[in-house]
């Protein structure tokens, strides 16, 4: 007999009606879906802007759903109470959803499978978040990749499955269960007086991801691989934003650059790298979960990091280190919720070599500020520039801040873009800085600008002579 009884579609970093295996599957089932988002206790621990980035994707998604005739349910409480208790009151007899790699989604995931299935309910996860599941490749001696480049040179021609079209109709229960208000939640009550101005910055829902991979197709990609590294360009996808909520799916970019790739466009193939760096991290992430706490390299465990929350990291944090392009990218994270990816390194090799800092307190900042916030690329990023990560860049490659301003912000257009205390005439980014960070810094545009917390020649020796020193 036809199973007729709804399936919950349980949305968690996917809220896209295209790219979604498990939305596709149940919509082709024919049975009533009845989607919900559960304010769990994963969401309770992120940080404030991925917060209230991910509040602003949900608002998104519930009108974006209502176009197929559907709704967003919105609960919050614990993940496996709420499913179960949803199932009991609507007859629903499977809970379905995209699988996540993180060592907190696994946990709350598995519980969340064990409590329906000890009440006779189905729980199925489908694989949609990345291009390929970490235990789905190794290398040749059938282990996990611990280096970037033999793993990019193992999937590269690996065929990767077209995406599924938008599910435009769902079938609807016969009855919708209650929902809880998004605006009751507050999801961004933590950002103060920042939410405003990243509500200015920020792209959300599928459509503007779209509408963002096809501007970058047109205008950029070619030229991708030479200009990617510019801090003043605009010359990245900026999709990390979209990708780490799932507003657009890894195989729809995937896709949209082999295709680039295959018309003969010069920088597709760099893009398309970039993208397994996001699936190298979470392969890492999946097979080595300490890497989101501890130093995947046991060794640098006495390594004399300090993990103490200091004068010298509140300007760091405040982008008042005194090194222009470390303030800038400070500050850029702090206006737009993004950092373009040279800088996330710089400010991030500035803080555990010059400062000799534990990356542990950038990785924490980092997860505070930035809407692309993603916690397997985060804690790769950070583990890869402090040198206590897979295939990291070597400890003793220490940027320096200046050398890396003459070359990729030649003009000094990005420093003077975020710091208004550098700039003869202030823009509105600048000057929005004073404007979104906290009034307790007592922060204004007419400071002077601090002298270097520490020397980039003292700094780079100090850390140098700390890594000669270490007992491994
Ligand atoms: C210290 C540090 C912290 C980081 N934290 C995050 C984070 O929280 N979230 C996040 O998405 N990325 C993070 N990154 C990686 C990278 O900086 C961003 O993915 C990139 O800047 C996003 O801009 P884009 O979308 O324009 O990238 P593009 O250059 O257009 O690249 C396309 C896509 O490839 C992926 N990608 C590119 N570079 C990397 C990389 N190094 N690692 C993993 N994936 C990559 C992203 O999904 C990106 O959207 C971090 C890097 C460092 C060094």
């Amino acid at each position: 007999m036809e199973n007729s009884k709804p399936i919950i579609l349980w949305f968690r970093r996917d809220f896209r009606l295209s790219d979604h295996p498990a939305l596709f599957e149940a919509s082709k089932s024919g049975r009533p879906i009845i989607p919900v988002f559960v304010y769990d206790e994963v969401v309770e621990t992120f940080g404030a802007a991925p917060k209230w980035r991910l509040g602003q994707a949900v608002d998104y998604f519930v009108d974006h759903l209502s176009q197929t005739g559907s709704k967003l349910i919105l609960r919050r409480g614990n993940a496996a109470e709420v499913l179960l208790a949803l199932a009991r009151q609507t007859g629903a007899q499977d809970v379905w959803w995209i699988r996540a790699y993180d060592p907190d989604a696994i946990l709350r995931d598995s519980s969340v499978k064990k409590t329906l299935k000890a009440s006779g309910l189905g729980a199925r996860s489908f694989h949609g978040h990345v291009l390929f599941e970490p235990w789905a490749i190794s290398t040749n001696q059938g282990g996990y990749f611990k280096v970037y480049s033999p793993m990019w040179r193992a999937v590269k021609d690996i065929e990767v499955p077209a995406p599924e079209p938008a599910s435009d109709v769902l079938r609807v229960p016969e009855v919708w269960p209650d929902s809880e208000n998004i605006k009751d939640w507050d999801l961004g009550i933590e950002m103060n007086r920042g939410a405003q101005v990243l509500a200015s910055k920020a792209c959300v829902g599928e459509t503007a991801a779209f509408e963002r991979l096809d501007d970058f197709l047109k205008d950029r990609i070619g030229e991708y691989k030479i200009r990617r590294d510019y801090l003043a360009e605009h010359a990245t996808s900026h999709l990390s934003e979209n990708l780490a909520w799932g507003e657009i799916g890894p195989r729809t970019v995937w896709h949209a650059g082999l295709r680039a790739h295959q018309e003969g466009l010069r920088g597709a193939e760099h893009f398309l790298k970039e993208l397994v760096w996001r699936e190298f991290a979470y392969h890492l992430v999946y097979h080595t979960p300490r890497i989101t706490r501890d130093n995947w390299r046991p060794e640098w465990d006495s390594f004399p990091w300090s993990e103490v929350d200091d004068e010298a990291v509140l300007r760091w944090k405040q982008g008042r280190t005194g090194v222009g392009l470390v303030d800038a990218a400070m500050r850029e994270m702090y206006v737009t919720g993004h950092m373009h990816n040279r800088a996330r390194m710089i400010v991030a090799s500035y803080l555990t070599k010059h400062m000799m800092k534990h990356w542990r307190i950038g990785q924490k900042w980092f997860e505070d500020c930035l809407i692309d916030w993603d916690p397997a690329a985060n804690a790769m990023g950070w583990q890869w520039v402090a040198g206590s990560g897979p295939d990291a860049a070597p400890y003793f490659r220490i940027f320096n801040p200046e050398t890396q301003a003459q070359k990729f912000d030649p003009g000094e257009r990005y420093i003077q873009r975020f710091v208004a205390e550098i700039a003869p005439e202030p823009g509105p980014e600048a000057l929005a800085f004073f404007d979104v960070c906290p009034r307790i810094w007592g922060l204004s545009p007419n400071d002077r600008y601090p002298k270097p917390i520490v020397g980039l020649a003292e700094g780079r020796l100090r850390a140098l002579a700390a890594y000669q020193a270490r007992s491994f």
